[in-house]
């Protein structure tokens, strides 16, 4: 499993390091979380890594494309290692959860924008914000 990180940063010439490397895992096994949620994994395994060098590692490895950062209103940023498929994410209003969705594909695909105004469109962002299923069963069981 490591190797395959190692390959996804020398791919993309960056060095392996031990805190890139917990990163991407971290992401793997977590993915959507904030910077404090990414550091306290991190800390975890390398408790010697500072707060500075994991916000480095993300903006890195975010530059590098290896990892995505999605900011729903009002909400933190919240890092993932899903990259290049151009999924969307539901939200839930209430807890903030976040699940992905897959690509809108078929007749009418997201990047195909109805009018793109000569633009030369290379991603779409689309938020489906509502009611996570945790949340929704709080509420009517009370
Ligand atoms: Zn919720
Ligand atoms: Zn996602």
């Amino acid at each position: 499993m490591t190797s395959d990180f190692e390959a996804e940063l020398r791919a993309v010439s960056l060095r392996v390091t031990r805190p890139r490397l917990a990163v991407l895992a971290a992401l793997r096994d977590h993915p959507h979380i904030d910077t404090d949620a990414v550091i306290a994994l991190v800390r975890a395994q390398q408790p010697t890594v500072s707060h500075q060098t994991v916000y480095d590692v993300l903006r890195a490895l975010t530059d590098a494309g290896l990892v995505r950062r999605i900011q729903p209103a009002g909400a933190t940023a919240r890092y993932e290692s899903r990259v290049g498929d151009n999924h969307h994410h539901i939200v839930c209003r209430s807890c903030g959860a976040i699940a992905d969705v897959d690509c809108a594909v078929g007749q009418a695909p997201c990047l195909t924008a109805s009018d793109d105004h000569g633009f030369v469109v290379d991603e779409a962002e689309v938020v489906y914000w509502g009611t996570c299923p945790d949340c929704a069963t709080a509420r009517t069981s009370h």
